[in-house]
């Protein structure tokens, strides 16, 4: 039998040129591929003339043979009327008795029909994602579009925020800001956010929807139609200019029927093209107010800055490295995905905080934190430790369950605490494994076992294990190199006393037993260093040095003592047996 999981939200980047869906999945954002294996599906729309809708690259494909009834681009006419700025004729949509709504629902409809079909059940809720500068028409209409694919639209997006998302920059602090630079297929967006009150603020938005790779790739296909004495608009030539420019971006070279052109000879036609987003970008930073050093982060969206050229355009604009952690053109997706994960709650505080952002550990003797799950591991995560107890005829356990970076408990935040039950046992006699295991969700389970009986003690801790505010995060790390000398001086020391503690009476006793077989001689020096020991111990001064160098010559200093021991044991129980 399948088990039916609670049906997700659809992340959708609704693009110009190309459009995806994704979906959380195990606390993890992921973008569906179609049947083809393909995660990108061309925002490409054909009416066939029997009234059948074909999306994606199949209709692009046609286009050439279909121009009147293929629409593309329609991102550009959705929730504008004709005539107002901004709007470009359509090809042809007129002709199809067709609105920018209906096209845009069908690829909404394709979509969800991927997702579907890639998760084997149906969904009906999803997160599309606009242009920050998209109005309230723009922004209904999108929304119409969805709800006439079948979905209801939880959020609508902007595009700029979805793909700080996706570069996990929602972990910024406050007023900390960011440039969004997205170069697609047909438009240029660049934005500057402003984290407050843990959200994006857009301060400003620029660009021009006339701008992108297309324009490119037509200048391409003029140089290329030139060359190789074909007319530009040839669809072998303006297919084969895309596919050059895209090989470019990794090789030094591509080809073209036999014509071979160089990255250089690219970029030398792509300069004047790239150079007009310059002034967008400047007017963006001067519209929010900052120069370009108070960002904090550049990030590249679009699989137009796939291109070197393009990323040293931004180097130069910003006059700093951007950003590239992300795939440009899967940038919006995911972060709508994540959004989509957000609100339909599979996906908490995971990807906005996936490491563990503090240390967690357990209370051990003397008062010392015992780390089991260190600070910035990634979760969920998995860890144990075995545990003895430390006084005798004990017949239970405490664990603290603590969080931070203190070498002392004391100055670490309490979680929660169990406690463990055993029978009555010797020092050292109980067995305890204590395991931390922390879950995608961010909650952490304790599970303590006493190995001799088996049973097992458990406790839950919800939120407090991953979801700390920053600003806690930050004093207690500040406190931990603060403190970082006085802390390890008293870790030394309590390691120290407790050994020293053991060592004492253990000497004693020896003293005791070998009485006057030893000479005098050695018998004062073990005294007097175990009294220098006695004496460091008494002393309020701590003086975690002095205590472990007194404790390892008097540990010396009994070596002899030991030896002895143990030959006069072994000659005792020889001459029991009658064997001296
Ligand atoms: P949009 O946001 O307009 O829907 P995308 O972000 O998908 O578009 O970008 C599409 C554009 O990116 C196209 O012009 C395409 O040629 C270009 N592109 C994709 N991959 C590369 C690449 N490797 N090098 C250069 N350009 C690329
Ligand atoms: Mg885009």
């Amino acid at each position: 039998m399948k088990i039916m999981q609670p049906a997700p939200i659809l992340g959708i980047d609704l693009g110009t040129t190309n459009s995806l869906v994704g979906v959380v999945d195990s606390g993890f954002p992921i973008l569906l591929a179609d049947e083809n294996g393909s995660r990108s599906t061309p925002s490409a729309v054909l009416h066939g003339e029997d009234d059948k809708v074909t999306v994606g690259a199949v209709a692009l494909r046609q286009r050439a043979l279909h121009p009147t009834r293929t629409v593309t681009s329609v991102k550009r006419l959705i929730g504008r009327r004709p005539g107002e700025a901004g709007w470009v004729p359509p090809y042809v949509l007129s002709d199809l008795k067709t609105t920018p709504v209906e096209v845009s629902a069908e690829i909404l409809k394709h979509l969800k029909a991927v997702a579907e079909r890639a998760l084997e059940q149906s969904v009906s809720k999803a997160v599309i994602t606009v242009p920050a500068y998209f109005n309230d028409a723009q922004r209904n209409a999108t929304k119409q579009a969805g709800e006439l694919a079948g979905l209801e639209v939880v959020r609508i997006l902007s595009e700029p925020t979805a793909a700080a998302l996706a570069y996990g920059l929602d972990k910024l602090s406050e007023h900390q800001k960011i440039a969004v630079y997205d170069l697609g297929g047909g438009t240029f967006d660049i934005s500057v956010l402003e984290m407050r009150d843990g959200v994006f603020q857009v301060l400003a938005t620029a660009g021009d929807t006339q701008l992108g790779g297309d324009d490119l790739d037509r200048l391409l296909a003029r140089f290329i139609a030139e060359k190789v004495s074909l007319p530009p608009d040839d669809i072998r030539v303006s297919e084969g200019a895309e596919a050059v420019k895209k090989r470019l971006s990794s090789d030094e070279t591509a080809s073209f029927n036999g014509l071979e052109i160089t990255r250089a000879e690219l970029e030398k036609i792509a300069k004047p093209w790239i150079g007009r987003t310059r002034t967008h970008c400047l007017r963006a930073l001067s519209d929010a107010g900052i120069k370009a050093e108070q960002l904090d982060e550049v990030i590249l969206v679009g699989g137009s800055t796939r291109m070197p050229l393009v990323r040293d355009h931004v180097r130069e604009i910003f006059g700093r490295e951007p950003n590239t952690s992300q795939n440009p053109d899967e940038a919006i997706a995911l972060g709508a995905t994540i959004q989509a994960g957000i609100l339909g709650g599979s996906l908490r505080q995971v990807l906005l905080l996936d490491v563990t952002p503090l240390s967690l550990g357990i209370e051990t003797f003397g008062g010392l934190m015992n780390i089991i799950i260190p600070r910035n591991t990634t979760i969920p995560a998995k860890a144990g430790e075995m545990f003895t107890n430390a006084v005798a005829n004990q017949s239970s356990m405490l664990i603290r369950i603590l969080q931070g970076e203190r070498e002392l408990a004391k100055d670490n935040w309490e979680l929660g605490r169990i406690e463990v039950p055993f029978p009555p046992v010797p020092k050292g006699g109980a067995r305890v494994g204590v395991q931390f295991r922390l879950d995608a969700n961010g909650i952490l389970h304790v599970l303590a076992r006493d190995t001799a009986t088996s049973t097992d003690t458990t406790l839950e801790i919800r939120g407090t294990a991953v979801d700390v505010a920053d600003e806690r995060v930050e004093q207690m790390i500040a406190e931990s190199v603060d403190f970082a000398f006085e802390d390890m001086n008293e870790r030394v020391w309590t390691e120290t006393r407790l050994k020293a503690e053991e060592l004492l009476p253990a000497v004693d006793l020896a003293l005791a037993q070998l009485g006057n077989t030893i000479d005098d001689g050695e018998k004062s020096e073990v005294i007097r260093h175990a009294a220098a020991v006695k004496n460091l111990l008494d002393s309020p001064a701590h003086d975690a040095r002095a205590l472990k160098e007194a404790t390892q010559r008097l540990d010396d200093a009994t070596q002899a003592l030991a030896v002895m021991l143990i030959d006069r044991a072994v000659e005792e129980s020889l001459s029991r047996r009658g064997l001296v």
